[in-house]
């Protein structure tokens, strides 16, 4: 069956619920959808309704942000569609989403759409980097915040965010032991960031939330140093780490290595934009981020009419932006519906591109302090495994670009970026060792993108075939 709203939002991170308020105060018709059972998001992520952690503090100072925005999301149940536990996975005839809900498919036509997909982690491949017991940072969190699990004793973290610290916070004060903390950016670079820390009183008081605990039980951090191979049977065992240049280039002869059973990876994030790629939203190269994303006008719309994308699918600039993204698109969509004035919703933005100016001064600075270096790139041998999916090695990707391929569409002719991930985690990878052969980036491109956007049970499409 096909339902019909004004306003459809996918993802229900800080965009997402902003764009849902705003849009609901206007009574647009609203639906949301988010493949999590609960609000929030990465970042004010819930646990699931029947698991109860009763010691708050473990969840950190964000989850007491976040708790704000969710209390005013919830207010408005009443008002606003909700698809829990559901998949965006296609987009039809211009405007009809498909849906995936427990193994049945569900249709939403809608007059505007806007797309909070959010980020994803870096990964930077090395040689024994797809051992167990490796994991990204983002995914290690998500073990001892929200499942309360640690998935190891000794752990070695390495990366270059501010995430890593809160991980390393969370990992201290749960018992566990770090032996080091990498970080592959200079102490002089994260100076760039002391002015806006300080001037944001959040932001101080979250950054020593993280470093007190790290300071308390003495975590060596080791700067600039990262991990450049690991090893172990069936489980990481050994982690070998150097310092690195200005370009992330292991420095020979400063190699150290660590008796580990848990490494973490915390290179950063991507946009996520699946669906605006899948809608045929027009995306541009970003340097910084290394990364595509959509192209968007002040409003947060698309080169597609009637849709936006806000939050970090648009660009990684962390949940204040984005909730702040998603107002701008809501109040943007509604005012379009014809729901308030001109004049009203002149007066809502000018305050809401106020808050973004400003914030847009920290963020711009934060990413291009952790923007990745091409350095690390290098630490790959021939038989270090570039696509976990199809198990496609650096050496057969440049067997391909040596073959002509300049285009990453044609470079899956080797079968990268052809598994079950579809690239999300190997596409930039793949992009960055083109780079590095000298392939511009407008001849390398984006990968296109088809309908199941994430694996579907085949069993799903031929209930719906039967019911039509
Ligand atoms: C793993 C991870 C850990 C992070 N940890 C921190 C941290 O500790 N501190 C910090 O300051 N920032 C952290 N960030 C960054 C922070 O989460 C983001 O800046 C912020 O959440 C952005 O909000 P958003 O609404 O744009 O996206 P998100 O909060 O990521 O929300 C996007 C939502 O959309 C859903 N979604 C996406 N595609 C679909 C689809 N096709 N169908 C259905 N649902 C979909 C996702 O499941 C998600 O719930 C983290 C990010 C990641 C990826």
């Amino acid at each position: 069956m096909t339902q019909k709203f004004e306003a459809l939002i996918i993802g229900l991170g800080p965009a997402g619920m902003a764009a849902a308020i705003e849009l609901a105060h206007q009574r647009v018709h609203v639906t949301v959808v988010d493949e999590n059972p609960e609000p929030g998001g990465q970042i004010y992520r819930q646990p699931p309704g029947d698991f109860v952690i009763e010691d708050k503090s473990f969840l950190g100072v964000r989850y007491r942000v976040g708790q704000d925005i969710i209390r005013q999301f919830n207010q408005l149940r009443d008002k606003i569609t909700i698809f829990s536990e559901t998949m965006a996975w296609g987009f039809f005839e211009g405007t009809t989403m498909a849906l995936e809900h427990k193994g049945h498919i569900e249709l939403v036509e809608f007059d505007k759409l806007i797309l909070c997909e959010g980020a994803m982690e870096r990964s930077i491949p090395f040689p024994g980097w797809t051992l167990p017991g490796i994991m990204t940072a983002g995914g290690l969190q998500k073990m001892i915040k929200y499942q309360r699990v640690l998935p190891g004793k000794r752990f070695l973290l390495s990366g270059a965010s501010p995430l890593q610290l809160s991980v390393a916070a969370s990992l201290v004060k749960d018992g566990a032991e770090v032996v080091a903390l990498c970080e592959a950016t200079r102490i002089k670079d994260s100076l760039k960031l002391v002015p806006e820390i300080i001037r944001q009183k959040g932001l101080f008081k979250e950054a020593v939330s993280y470093l007190f605990p790290v300071l308390k039980k003495s975590v060596p951090i080791l700067r600039p140093y990262s991990v450049i191979s690991a090893s172990g049977d069936n489980r990481v065992r050994e982690a070998t780490i150097a310092r690195v240049d200005e370009n992330w280039t292991p420095i020979a002869g400063t190699e150290r290595t660590f008796e580990v059973d848990t490494v973490s990876l915390g290179y950063g994030f991507m946009p996520v934009a699946r669906l605006a790629r899948l809608c045929g939203c027009a995306h541009a190269y970003d340097p910084v981020l290394k990364s595509w994303k959509p192209e968007t006008d002040i409003f947060m719309q698309t080169s597609v009419a009637n849709i936006y994308t806000a939050g970090d699918s648009s660009g990684v600039d962390g949940a204040d932006l984005a909730e702040v993204e998603g107002r701008i698109a809501g109040t943007h969509a509604a005012a379009e519906l014809g729901k308030m004035s001109m004049d009203e919703r002149d007066r809502q933005l000018k305050s809401l591109f106020h808050t973004r100016g400003s914030m847009k001064r920290y963020s711009k600075v934060l990413n291009r302090v952790f923007s990745p270096r091409s350095g690390l790139f290098t630490i790959m041998e021939d038989d270090t495994i570039v696509c976990r999916c199809e198990r496609i090695t650096a050496k057969e990707v440049f067997a391909g670009i040596e073959k002509g391929f300049r285009n990453i569409n044609e470079i899956k002719r080797t079968r990268v970026c052809m598994g079950p991930c579809q690239g999300r985690t190997c596409e930039s990878i793949v992009t960055e060792l083109m780079l590095q052969k000298g392939i511009p980036i407008e001849d390398i491109g984006h990968m296109t993108i088809r309908p199941p956007i994430t694996p579907m049970p085949v069993f799903m499409f031929e209930e719906y075939a039967r019911s039509l």
